[in-house]
């Protein structure tokens, strides 16, 4: 699995990217970039779970990459997404719900890919018994600190190059 930080920036700046090139500050709120971020991290719910398991059945289990990190749970935000985007009695704020849960399910679908680059696991089509052998085996493991290092600062000199720094300030 990569670090918890890579997993959120990785999804904020792919979000932010989204926003920046494909629809615009005005129709893609700052604060969707910090639920799509959280959302980055969520499939790493199963960690502390299996913590709290272990702790109260004195177990050496781990759950990481066995349930949450399924193709299915991004597909279901996205599915709510949709709906709430063609639901139409309050638009305006379906809409906003409708984005929530968009970004939700691309942070979520963001976190599968990169996990499988920091070593891979078999389990994306849970709840189907079907495993995935499809990771590529990079050991990108080893460089995850620098990794994180990389992003940010690539991120932050395009930023910086369409002055939009103090936009996060
Ligand atoms: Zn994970």
């Amino acid at each position: 699995m990569a670090y918890a930080v890579t997993h959120v920036i990785v999804a904020i700046v792919v979000l932010d990217l989204f926003r920046h090139y494909v629809f615009g500050k005005k129709k893609f709120p700052r604060f969707l970039l910090v639920i799509g971020g959280i959302a980055g991290l969520l499939p790493d719910i199963d960690v502390p779970l299996s913590w709290t398991y272990n702790f109260l059945t004195r177990n050496q289990s781990n759950f990481h990459g066995q349930f949450t990190h399924s193709i299915i749970f991004p597909l279901i935000f996205l599915t709510v997404g949709i709906i709430y985007y063609y639901h139409s009695n309050n638009l305006r704020k379906n809409k906003k719900w409708a984005q929530i849960f968009f970004v939700i399910s691309a942070g979520w679908a963001l976190h599968l890919p990169l996990d499988c680059l920091f070593g891979g696991y078999e389990t994306f089509l849970w709840p189907l018994g079907i495993k995935t052998a499809f990771c590529p085996q990079w050991n990108l493991r080893d460089y995850a600190p620098g990794l994180d290092a990389l992003i940010l600062i690539a991120w932050l000199v395009h930023e910086e190059i369409h002055n939009r720094i103090k936009d996060y300030i």
